[in-house]
């Protein structure tokens, strides 16, 4: 695996690959890897010819008073991940080679899709998301970029800017990885003491019990839904629930259940702020 720090260094790299005829899958992360990131790197081996990932801490996807400056950077453990998983380039700019000037002049600005449930808790999160994954795209040129369901809300903001901007990549969403009790693989798990991480497996409890109320009980009012996802939450003292709703493709909730579903949920836990998902077919 070769590491690149330039834009130009990976740019030029790339471009002999792909005018030898070689297909591009990408993943971007922001390091700090676990099983999940594994994954995307293996179904990007497995497909495309050449893999390349990204670890960079995106400052501008995050908001005053988040983790920025205490997000996980580990550098030397998360290149040994990548080569294992068969990545062949891993992109690591620095915030200066992504943003040169600082703050960039223009900007990618989400409406709708990035104003809800994450976007309502963070604001401005989805616009510097879909910049630095435009950016990213612009400078990989992968054919296919690999993203995690677990982010499902990220998944449909990116998929749409990818549409909105015609940028020539296919998003392919990738199923979450899970620990044995169901809580989701996240970098943000590690910021868990062992009660917390206890406590955390609350989120997925409340997932499957909010799909249970629709598989075995025939429940069919997405907000009784949402309130029995509350109420599981609620019953975890070291859990402050956000949101716990059900919501369809363009992620509104629906009046009546019905076709694909997403049951999406979002709690503080500690120092951590969880999210998760899973789908329902009604
Ligand atoms: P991050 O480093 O958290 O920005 O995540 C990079 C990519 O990995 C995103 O597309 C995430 O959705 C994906 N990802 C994160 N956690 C998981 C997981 N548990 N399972 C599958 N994909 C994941």
């Amino acid at each position: 695996m070769q590491q690149h720090d330039t834009i130009a260094d990976l740019r030029h790299i790339l471009a002999g690959l792909r005018r030898a005829g070689k297909s591009v899958g990408f993943v971007p992360t922001m390091g700090a890897l676990h099983a999940g990131h594994r994954s995307l790197f293996q179904r990007a081996r497995a497909n495309c010819d050449v893999v390349v990932a990204s670890i960079f801490v995106n400052p501008l996807q995050f908001g005053r008073g988040e983790d920025l400056d205490s997000y996980p950077r580990t550098l030397e453990k998360d290149s040994i991940v990548a080569a294992d998983a068969g990545v062949d380039h891993l992109f690591v700019p620095t915030e200066r080679e992504m943003y040169p000037d600082g703050a960039p002049l223009t900007n990618v600005m989400v409406s709708r899709l990035g104003a809800s449930w994450e976007g309502a808790h963070r604001p401005g999160h989805f616009d510097g998301v879909a910049m630095v994954v435009a950016k990213l795209c612009n400078i990989v040129q992968p054919d296919r970029c690999y993203m995690g369901e677990k982010d499902w809300q990220q998944l449909i903001v990116v998929r749409r800017m990818v549409w909105d901007l015609s940028l020539p990549v296919q998003i392919i969403g990738c199923e979450t990885m899970r620990d044995a009790d169901g809580l989701a693989l996240s970098s943000r798990n590690r910021y868990l003491d062992p009660d917390h991480r206890r406590a955390a497996a609350a989120l997925h409890a409340a997932l499957q019990a909010g799909a249970q109320e629709i598989a075995a009980h025939g429940e069919s009012d997405p907000s009784a839904i949402g309130a029995h996802m509350m109420s599981v939450l609620a019953n975890e003292p070291l859990i402050e629930p956000q949101y716990a709703v059900v919501v369809d493709g363009d992620l509104n909730c629906p009046e009546h259940l019905s076709g694909e579903l997403r049951l999406m949920i979002a709690a503080q836990v500690g120092p951590a702020r969880l999210i998760d998902n899973i789908g329902v077919a009604v």
